[in-house]
């Protein structure tokens, strides 16, 4: 900070009219001082995670699902008629009022009109939106939320039972939904949440969405809005579109016609199962771990952002260096679930043999529109996971790793959440 100081002041020096003398040339300290590396900001995701309050602004949805903030977020009570907010700490059940009307309106829907007992929300957005601390890529401008699959209990739970209680896998192994946990009310919920004309997107696992194909029938429309995507086995992620004329929100491309029932399945399972294989794999001594993408900076957002971040009060509690409380970090890297089912050893070398056995010269899936990262469902071919990063065990993964099991990145390393 003192050297930019120091520079701009030599820089904004009036000239003096008439003068013949050079400008004064900096000392050698002066000089020293501007060849230091200036201080390193800290990424976007440290601003907008140690932010506890709304920005006091009109209600908009700055940028886009992956990278953009929250203006004039509101934050969903956490006892509704028909919903309970969990994981109070991580403060991030905030969202656009588009969101919270959706929300409300499904929770009291999906009560009234199938039968479920009603809904545990996870993560929608931070006050402010922006980039998380941990956990997501998305979820960033107040448009999305995650809803638990397991069904709210009949009484209002404590705020430490919303710390301590698990989600429910519904997975019995990689690639199959536990019919003894999959009801047909959980397969009536997701439809419930794709019925409604502003919703963009539903990401549920490959697994749940292949049971979703077998059990829709013949109405079939709605599938297409649910696309599979990594991590979510224990909870559904909703992403609703732009508010209608929404200046600078960016809606992703509207979702195919096709149900994503066929080809596209197929490829993801095939996916599943080589990350399968490649989770197995141990780490070479010495390896390299793979590159990871440099976080979000303030630059990367929209400008507005800037705004949204430093009006009003509430703005980041973060120290000059770029740290966050310990407690924040703490909070938002709790876990809401189980971690993923693996295959014990007998099932896992019947798997290689089975896949040693298949078409040797098959190619994988071409990469996903790298260039549109809040897509991650393209019309026709899912994106393969890269090999590098599925050859990290995800069991051993560490909660606050900036990629993750979201679907706004296209190349996603696979995370429990
Ligand atoms: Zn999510």
């Amino acid at each position: 900070m003192l050297i930019c100081g120091a520079v701009s002041a030599e820089q904004i020096k009036p000239a003096v009219k008439g003068a013949t003398k050079p400008a004064a040339t900096p000392s050698d300290a002066a000089k020293k001082a501007a060849q230091k590396p200036a201080p390193k900001r800290p990424p976007a995701k440290m601003l907008f995670g140690a932010v506890t309050a709304p920005a006091p602004l009109e209600a908009r949805a700055i940028g886009s699902y992956a990278r953009g903030c929250l203006a004039g977020g509101i934050s969903l009570p956490i006892n509704g008629p028909d919903w309970q907010v969990m994981r109070l700490s991580r403060n991030r059940n905030w969202g656009h009022p588009r969101l919270l009307d959706y929300l409300e309106r499904l929770a009291s829907d999906a009560r009234a009109l199938d039968g479920w007992p009603g809904l545990l929300i996870g993560d929608m957005a931070q006050p402010r939106g922006g980039p998380m601390i941990t956990g997501h890529s998305s979820h960033q401008i107040g448009l999305d939320a995650d809803v638990w699959l397991t069904p709210m209990p009949d009484r209002i739970l404590t705020p430490q039972e919303r710390e301590d209680i698990s989600a429910t896998s519904m997975l019995k192994d990689p690639f199959t939904v536990d019919p003894a946990i999959w009801t047909p009310l959980h397969t009536k919920l997701i439809k419930r949440a794709a019925s409604y004309p502003q919703v963009a997107r539903i990401f549920v696992h490959p697994a749940i969405k292949k049971v979703l194909c077998e059990q829709a029938g013949k109405d079939r429309a709605w599938l297409s809005k649910v696309r599979p995507w990594w991590g979510h086995y224990y909870h559904f992620h909703i992403r609703l579109t732009c508010p209608p004329g929404a200046e600078g929100c960016g809606n992703q491309k509207p979702a195919s016609a096709d149900d994503g029932c066929g080809a596209e399945l197929q490829t993801w399972f095939k996916m599943l199962r080589k990350a399968e294989i490649d989770a197995a794999r141990p780490v070479q001594p010495g390896a390299k771990p793979p590159p990871r993408k440099p976080p979000l900076s303030l630059g990367d957002l929209p400008r507005e952002c800037m705004t949204v971040l430093n009006s009003g009060g509430g703005g980041p509690v973060i120290a000059p260096d770029g740290t966050v409380p310990a407690a924040l970090k703490a909070a938002a890297g709790k876990d809401a679930g189980p971690p993923e089912p693996h295959l014990d050893p007998a099932a896992l070398a019947a798997l290689k043999a089975q896949m040693s056995k298949s078409k040797p010269g098959s190619k994988p899936a071409p990469a996903a529109a790298s260039a549109s990262a809040a897509d991650p469902a393209p019309a026709s071919v899912p994106a393969p996971a890269p090999a590098a990063a599925q050859a990290a065990n995800p069991a051993s993964l560490s909660p606050s790793g900036s990629a993750s099991a979201d679907p706004s990145v296209p190349l996603p390393v696979r995370k429990p959440r």
